[in-house]
Order: C-alpha cells, then sequence, then structure tokens
C-alpha cells in the first residue's frame, strides 16, 4: 500500500524532530512531553494514534500497528523506518497543512496580513503564505518544501528502482 494513509501519531520526547517532520508531511502529531510510559499509551489508545518510541520494551503493550519502535538515531533514517514499517507513502497534498511547532491547522493567509512578519525577500519572493492561528507563526513554500521533497526523491529512487 503506498500513497494516502489517514492517521494520527503520537510520539515520546526522544522523537521530537520526527513528530516536526510528520507535521511537515500534513501528519497531526502528538509530541508527548515524557516517557513511553502508561500515560502515554493510553493517550495514544484514547486518541487512536499510533504510537512512536525508541523504548523496546513497550513492544506488545499496544496492538500491533498501533505501536512502532523506531530504532535509528538520525531523524531521516527515523522517517524512512516509519514509512517502511508502516508502508506508506506521503501524499504531497497534505504537506504544509499542520504547524510543525505546536500541531494546529494552518490557515491560508492573504499577503497583506503577513506583512512585517517574514523577511523583506521572501515577502517580496512569494504569493502564498499560510499562518498558525495558534503561534502565529508564518509558513511559505521555501527550505522545508525542499528539504521534504528532496528526503522523498531519495527515499523513491532507493525502494522503487
Ligand atoms: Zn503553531
Amino acid at each position: 500500500m503506498t500513497g494516502i494513509f489517514y492517521v494520527k501519531f503520537i510520539t515520546d520526547v526522544n522523537l521530537g524532530k520526527l513528530a516536526k517532520w510528520m507535521r511537515l508531511l500534513g501528519y497531526d502529531t502528538v509530541f508527548y512531553h515524557g516517557n513511553a510510559d502508561r500515560d502515554f499509551l493510553k493517550r495514544a489508545a484514547q486518541e487512536g494514534r499510533v504510537a512512536l518510541t525508541r523504548k523496546k520494551n513497550v513492544a506488545g503493550k499496544l496492538p500491533s500497528g498501533n505501536l512502532v519502535i523506531i530504532h535509528s538515531d538520525n531523524v531521516l533514517d527515523q522517517l524512512r523506518e516509519l514509512m517502511e514499517t508502516l508502508s506508506f507513502l506521503p501524499d504531497p497534498a497534505r504537506m504544509f497543512s499542520i504547524c510543525a511547532r505546536c500541531n494546529a491547522d494552518l490557515i491560508e493567509v492573504s499577503k497583506d496580513k503577513i506583512s512585517g512578519m517574514v523577511p523583506d525577500y521572501i515577502f517580496a519572493s512569494h504569493t502564498e503564505f499560510h499562518m498558525c492561528p495558534h503561534c502565529n507563526g508564518v509558513y511559505w513554500p521555501g527550505t522545508h518544501i525542499e528539504k521534504v521533497q528532496s528526503f522523498l526523491r531519495m527515499h523513491i529512487q532507493n525502494h522503487h528502482p
């Protein structure tokens, strides 16, 4: 199975970078400020989230498919590991719909609304802006999009020769 894959995630305290990447890819991902303890697993089950952790001793505490133990240290390897384990490729249409910082849904804003909130050269060279209603962070197609797309190109080349 590849392509559209609509699930929500929760990561423990050791996977903060992975949580940000998952949000950039458009997946609702809660960053849990603690280890993969009982409350973490309870929240995952209650909210129907796939639990992501590096702690091997929680294996078997959630139904398979609802818990993924991540082994890699590097965030891009972690992302690849997760995509391989759950057999999915992210949907480009979903990317950049969620704030990487606070997991809130971004809203599209007109250019005059963000005047003065982004560097001048960014304001001058972009037309499409999104804003987070929670932290007021402004997003535009820029470095994040390039990073994600180059990662996906590598991933796809490596796994679909
Ligand atoms: Zn935000």
